[in-house]
C-alpha cells in the first residue's frame, strides 16, 4: 500500500474519491485534530484561444506526508517528532460535499470547539468549525434545545373523554380513547347476547 503516514484499512485512492476525513493523534497527551483533505488542487486556466470557458487544472497534492492544517499541531510534531503522533484516515468521501458535510459533522458531533480532557486541556487541536472560530465556550443551553423540540416535534393536543389526560395525539391514541384503562368494560355487552342465548 502506498498510503503514506496514513493508517487505513485498504490502498487510499484518488482514482475514485476527492480527499479524505482524518485524525491525527498526538500519543503522549491524547490531543487530537479532526480535518479533512483533498487529493487535487484546482487550478483555474484561462480559456484557450477561440473558446470561451475557462480551464480547470487538477493537480494531485502531497497528501500522503500532510500533517494538517492546524499551526499548534504542527509545530507539535516539528518539537517532538512524528513518531509520537498517529495518522489515521477515517473515511474517503466521493465527493467535495461529503468530504465538508462529513468533516464539519464529525467536529460538531465530537464538541471539538468545547470538548475539554481530565487535565482540563483542550481535547481537539480544531480552533474552528467551517467559518466557526474557536471563542470561550458559549454552550448551547439545554433549555434552548428542550424549546427547539417542543416547537418542532409538536404535535397537537387532545383530552381523553375517558379520564381526561391531555397529552399529545400520538400518545392519546395509543395509551388513552379506545386503550385507556379508564374506558368503561364493554366485554359483558359484546359477549353478553351469546352467553344469554346458550344460557336460555
Ligand atoms: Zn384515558
Amino acid at each position: 500500500m502506498n498510503n503514506g503516514h496514513w493508517e487505513f484499512e485498504r490502498e487510499m485512492s484518488p482514482k475514485t474519491h476527492q480527499g479524505f476525513v482524518y485524525l491525527i493523534i498526538n500519543k503522549l497527551t491524547q490531543r487530537v485534530y479532526i480535518g479533512k483533505k483533498r487529493y487535487f488542487s484546482v487550478t483555474t486556466l484561462p480559456p484557450l484561444k477561440g473558446k470561451k470557458r475557462n480551464r480547470k487544472q487538477f493537480k494531485e497534492m502531497a497528501w500522503r506526508s500532510y500533517t494538517g492544517s492546524s499551526v499548534e499541531l504542527n509545530e507539535n510534531i516539528e518539537k517532538l517528532g512524528k513518531s509520537n503522533f498517529s495518522f489515521i484516515c477515517l473515511c474517503e468521501c466521493e465527493t467535495q460535499a461529503e468530504l465538508t458535510y462529513t468533516e464539519t459533522k464529525l467536529q460538531f458531533d465530537m464538541n471539538v470547539l468545547t470538548d475539554v480532557m481530565p487535565c482540563g486541556e483542550r481535547k481537539y487541536y480544531n480552533k474552528a468549525i467551517g467559518a466557526i472560530k474557536f471563542l470561550p465556550p458559549k454552550v448551547v443551553a439545554e433549555s434552548t434545545r428542550n424549546k427547539l423540540r417542543e416547537k418542532a416535534y409538536l404535535l397537537p393536543r387532545g383530552t381523553c373523554t375517558h379520564c381526561g389526560y391531555t397529552c399529545d395525539i400520538a400518545n392519546l391514541a395509543r395509551w388513552h380513547e379506545d386503550n385507556c384503562r379508564d374506558k368503561p368494560n364493554e366485554q359483558p355487552n359484546d359477549i353478553g347476547p351469546e352467553t344469554s342465548k346458550g344460557k336460555t
